[in-house]
């Protein structure tokens, strides 16, 4: 059976959901395929991210309180940097949280993304095609066609690539290349019992010596459960020679802060690994016909590995230029650009800033000052705070004079 669909969304995570949905609000119909059938895992820190908030806000103003009273999902406060010397500091991500919603969530991914790809089930304009992988793809006139590993092939005037970081339409057709400096691998675990979780579910990053410019991380979950898991960037995985998996479970097994809150702790499951495609470097993000969006798009935030958010927002933006390409029945290149403009307009600043944050983390020292400071400096402490909300506070970090005051303050 060949099909013909004029927008073919290809992958159902948080991008392709959100380009699906978005669509659905501006009465245009979508063909969403994935290789899964949901609900599906995804290897993950499962934190949601104010960023991800925001979009969930733009698809429909009743999300968020649904996820708050959903008991799969555990509101997140805040973040503790444990610096590699061992001294915690604790960022609230909101200054004030009256009368508030959670500004982050913790949740597996398979129960966020399959509440997500329920919404886009809900929608009556998009035709889902669950275990439906697309294996190839060639340009035909003014289309492209998807070929499925069963022999269909879905025609389509734009196919928005939401297939993540193994992204296969990334490689082929918009000719992108996965670069070992910006590029990342992690591992996830889940565990029941680990012990002192935060009371506020703040979210762990620890930066210990062994694993650096990385981190390791726990984030509490519901039912008392924990992903558990370390992330470093590839060039310097295979610089330092490190074997992730050993160094992470030298941490569980031997570090003198964390082996003790693992001593009653069981796992569930294998400890398993994923590529992180950093947005460290800008890349070409559409063509003619097509857009690129989430992992395929390699958006991920340099420095504290989250995605979610990015693929959502850049889910949201090809919408909206999807919506100008049917308006003026335009489908080329130059047309397209547009979105790699808006996207990067939104996301550049921040991806940049992330950049610098993560070469700081390579100086262990200068990380340990920073966290000693802020513990004993409360206007210091609400500043980082405060960076969580504003990111032009968050760009202070990048002026050296932030730190020449922060010397002699
Ligand atoms: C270890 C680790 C920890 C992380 N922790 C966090 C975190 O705590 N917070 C955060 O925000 N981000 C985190 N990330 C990043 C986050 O997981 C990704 O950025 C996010 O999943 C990107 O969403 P996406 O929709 O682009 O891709 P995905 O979620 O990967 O979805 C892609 C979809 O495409 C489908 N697909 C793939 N190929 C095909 C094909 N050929 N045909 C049809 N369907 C296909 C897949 O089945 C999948 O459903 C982490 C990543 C890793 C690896």
């Amino acid at each position: 059976m060949n099909k013909a669909s004029e927008i073919l969304i290809v992958g159902a995570g948080p991008a392709g959901c959100s380009v699906a949905l978005c669509l659905s609000q501006m009465g245009i119909s979508s063909t969403l395929v994935d290789k899964e059938k949901f609900p599906r895992d995804k290897i993950c820190g499962d934190a949601l991210s104010g960023k991800a908030v925001e979009v969930l806000n733009k698809l429909d103003k009743t999300y968020v309180s649904e996820l708050n009273r959903d008991a799969h999902f555990l509101g997140s406060w805040g973040v503790s940097f444990v610096a590699p010397n061992g001294e915690r500091l604790r960022v609230p991500f909101r200054t004030k949280k009256e009368n508030a919603m959670p500004p982050g969530f913790l949740a597996k991914r398979v129960d966020f993304d399959n509440y997500l790809f329920q919404k886009v089930k809900a929608s009556p304009l998009v035709n889902i095609l669950e275990e439906t992988e697309i294996r190839q793809y060639r340009r035909e006139g003014n289309e492209i066609a998807a070929e499925t590993i069963d022999g269909k092939t879905i025609r389509a005037k734009i196919v928005v690539a939401c297939d993540g970081a193994y992204s296969s339409f990334s490689k082929s057709i918009a000719g992108l290349t996965t670069e070992p400096a910006h590029n990342c691998f992690g591992l996830r675990a889940y565990y029941e019992g680990v012990q002192e979780l935060d009371n506020e579910n703040f979210i762990e990053l620890h930066f210990i010596k062994d694993m650096l410019p990385g981190y390791f991380w726990i984030f509490p979950l519901p039912n008392g459960q924990a992903n558990v898991g370390a992330g470093i960037r590839a060039d310097k995985l295979t610089d330092k020679k490190i074997n992730l998996k050993k160094a992470f479970e030298k941490v569980v097994h031997e570090n003198e802060r964390i082996a003790p809150r693992f001593a009653n702790a069981k796992r569930s499951g294998d400890v398993k690994l994923f590529g992180l495609p950093l947005g460290s470097k800008k890349r070409k993000l559409s063509g003619s016909n097509y857009l690129l969006c989430g992992d395929a798009a390699q958006l991920i935030d340099p420095f504290t590995g989250e995605g979610i958010g990015n693929a959502m927002m850049s889910g949201w933006f090809a919408a909206q230029q999807i919506q100008r390409c049917m308006e003026s029945n335009n489908f080329t290149e130059k047309f397209m650009a547009q979105y790699d403009k808006e996207l990067y307009h939104r996301l550049w600043s921040e991806l940049q800033l992330s950049y610098r944050m993560q070469q700081l983390v390579n100086y262990p020292s200068l990380f340990n000052f920073v966290v000693k400071k802020a513990n004993n400096n409360p206007v210091l402490s609400e500043t980082i705070s405060c960076m969580f909300e504003d990111l032009d506070m968050r760009s202070r970090l990048k002026d050296p004079l932030f730190y020449f005051k922060l010397l002699f303050s």
